[in-house]
């Protein structure tokens, strides 16, 4: 059978599991030889034992917990050439020609990277005696499909990143519960939520909760902001709400750029309306728990995408990312989606944030 090996790399999400389940189940289904890649590139480069063959029970258990079992690291090595031969090395003497990389763009960006030189590589490695004739010529096409783990829904080309949904839910969880004792004593919270180059979890909570107000790094606060907030606040309380909720992304900004953080916010609301004003930063709980049933499910779609994809591969297919479009699971141009990833996060930094929120859009 061919072989296939599945890794996570960068950060976290709460469904990348379910994601190596089906890649697993999916590649073993089809008569694959299936390998776990653990702590990301790093493993890759290091080998040994961190390249484990998977089998079908070695996944039981695993589609309920968050993060992800065979570990991520970001990888300093994997950035320069002389890693990525020595991952090269690690991948042909084990028959490995077809890789799952779950991760985010630069993750993708690294895969896409390794494919382009794959072949120089193999050259490289046959001229030190690393591999044989045989070798250089069994394995010489090397097949990618990635898959887009983050909880911040920042890649584009997917209506839903995997583990979004679930960073959602911790959100609103944990607002529900401020929104309680917020009552009781008449507070204002501010509330800090992940997001420093996307909104999307802070627009969608402060949605989903009744935000007062909320900060997101695509809609740059006007100069008028503060005299804007503390109207609104007040309207609220008078109309006899007894708390407030405001949302701050950590990558809100002004129009100049700045950032615009809770602790400014903060300071805004006592100093202007002297409400006991509270902030709580949400932080790392939003990428842990258990994954909900929407991010399993989609890990699980994306997954049997993906090795279909690699099974279906020929020499001239490009590497692809598997990503969601309404309801469908279906396979994208891998460097497509990253460069216009990356061209959403130039538009933001060049302040043009009608651009960023275009480019992010479906096309
Ligand atoms: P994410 O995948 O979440 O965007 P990073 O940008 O940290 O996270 O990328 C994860 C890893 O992918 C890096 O530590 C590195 O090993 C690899 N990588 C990222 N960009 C590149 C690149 N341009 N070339 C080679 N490897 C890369």
């Amino acid at each position: 059978g061919k072989g296939l090996a599945v890794f996570t790399s960068g950060g976290d999400s709460q469904g990348m599991n379910a994601a190596v389940r089906s890649v697993v189940r999916m590649g073993i289904y089809l008569g694959c030889k299936v390998y776990f890649i653990r702590e990301g590139y790093q493993g890759m480069v290091d080998g040994g034992d961190n390249i484990e063959e998977a089998n079908w029970s070695s996944v039981s258990s695993i589609i309920h917990k968050g993060g992800t079992i065979i570990g991520s690291a970001r990888c300093m090595d994997f950035i320069k050439r002389e890693g990525r031969l020595k991952a090269a090395h690690n991948l042909v003497t084990r028959g490995i020609t077809n890789l799952v990389v779950i991760g985010g763009d630069g993750s993708l960006t690294g895969a896409n990277l390794f494919r382009q030189e794959w072949a120089s590589l193999l050259d490289e490695l046959l001229e030190n005696n690393k591999i044989t004739k045989d070798q250089r010529e069994k394995y010489k096409f090397l097949h990618i499909a990635g898959m887009v783990g983050s909880i911040d829904n920042d890649f584009c080309g997917t209506d839903m990143t995997i583990g979004t949904d679930s960073a959602l839910h911790r959100i609103i969880e944990a607002i529900d519960a401020i929104v309680s004792t917020a009552y009781s004593h008449q507070r204002t919270f501010i509330m800090e939520v992940m997001g420093r180059h996307c909104g999307y979890l802070a627009l969608v909570a402060a949605l989903s909760t009744e935000a007062d107000q909320v900060f997101i790094p695509e809609d740059p606060v006007p100069n008028n902001w503060v005299e804007k907030l503390c109207k609104r606040l007040q309207q609220e309380r008078k109309s006899g709400q007894r708390l407030n909720i405001i949302i701050v992304a950590e990558g809100a900004i002004d129009r100049e750029g700045k950032p615009i953080t809770a602790e400014m916010v903060k300071k805004v609301v006592v100093d202007n309306l002297q409400q006991d004003t509270r902030i709580t930063v949400l932080g790392h709980v939003q990428r842990g728990g258990s994954p909900s049933a929407f991010d399993r499910i989609l890990g699980c779609r994306m997954g049997a995408e993906a090795v279909m994809a690699l099974m279906e591969a020929t020499p001239e297919t490009e590497p692809c990312v598997v990503t969601l479009d309404g309801n469908q699971a279906v396979r994208l141009p891998l460097m497509e989606c990253v460069r216009r990833t990356k061209a959403v996060a130039q538009a933001m930094a060049d302040k043009n944030w009608d651009l960023a929120v275009q480019l992010r859009g479906r096309s």
